[in-house]
């Protein structure tokens, strides 16, 4: 019996380090999610592998994918664009393997409009006093700079509502427990596995 993969899409407020949990959980040996490798219009930085890390874009070749209607979700974060190219994704999913997205969250709401049946996990700092302290800890930015770090977080967390989970990244390894878990369950629920029952009776 073939069931169609799950869209995995984690997301969160900036600075809680979707990027880490990420990598840790393609570093399990037994990792079985496949990750969609995002598209951007910023600098490859050092140690980068083209195809690997992202796909390196011109605004401009970004732009004529956005009209093609080739991007799944885009956003603008920090002046670049990024986003998921739509056939990787579509391809995947229907050869029933889960595909991975890490985005961060306006791209995320997208998805959610396009993809209801999508699991949403939101990563969440253990508290906002620790979202602060990770902030602050990043160097030595104005009072103001910071103040507005936290009003964005502040509204990132409110955004919490539209998903189905929140995780908490207390520790890595943990984290990363947790998604597993939930994905583990997800496989299990009723409405995925039912159509596949039915069409079987069908088929006697
Ligand atoms: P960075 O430039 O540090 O690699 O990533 C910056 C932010 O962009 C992170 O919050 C990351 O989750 C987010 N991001 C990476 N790929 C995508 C994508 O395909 N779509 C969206 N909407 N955000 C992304």
């Amino acid at each position: 019996m073939s069931e169609r993969g799950l869209l995995i899409v984690l997301s969160g407020p900036s600075g809680v380090g979707k990027g880490t949990v990420r990598k840790a959980i393609f570093e399990r040996d037994d990792n079985d999610f496949q990750y969609s490798v995002s598209m951007t219009t910023r600098q490859q930085r050092p140690g980068e592998v083209e195809g690997v890390d992202y796909y390196f874009r011109s605004r401009e070749e970004f732009e004529a994918l956005i009209e093609a209607g080739e991007m799944l979700e885009y956003a603008e974060y920090v002046g670049n664009y990024y986003g998921t190219p739509l056939s990787y994704v579509r391809q995947t999913l229907d050869q029933g393997k889960d595909v991975f997205l890490e985005i961060e969250v306006q791209g995320a709401k997208q998805v959610k409009d396009k993809v209801p049946d999508g699991v949403f996990i939101f990563l969440t700092p253990p508290d906002l006093a620790e979202l602060r302290s990770r902030i602050t800890g990043r160097g030595t930015d104005s009072a103001e700079v910071i103040d507005e770090r936290m009003r964005v977080a502040r509204e990132e967390i409110e955004m919490m509502a539209l998903y189905d989970y929140a995780v908490v990244n207390d520790e890595v390894p943990k984290a990363v427990d947790r998604i597993r878990e939930i994905i583990s369950s997800e496989h299990f629920r009723v409405d995925r596995v039912i159509g596949t029952y039915i069409k079987m009776l069908e088929e006697l």
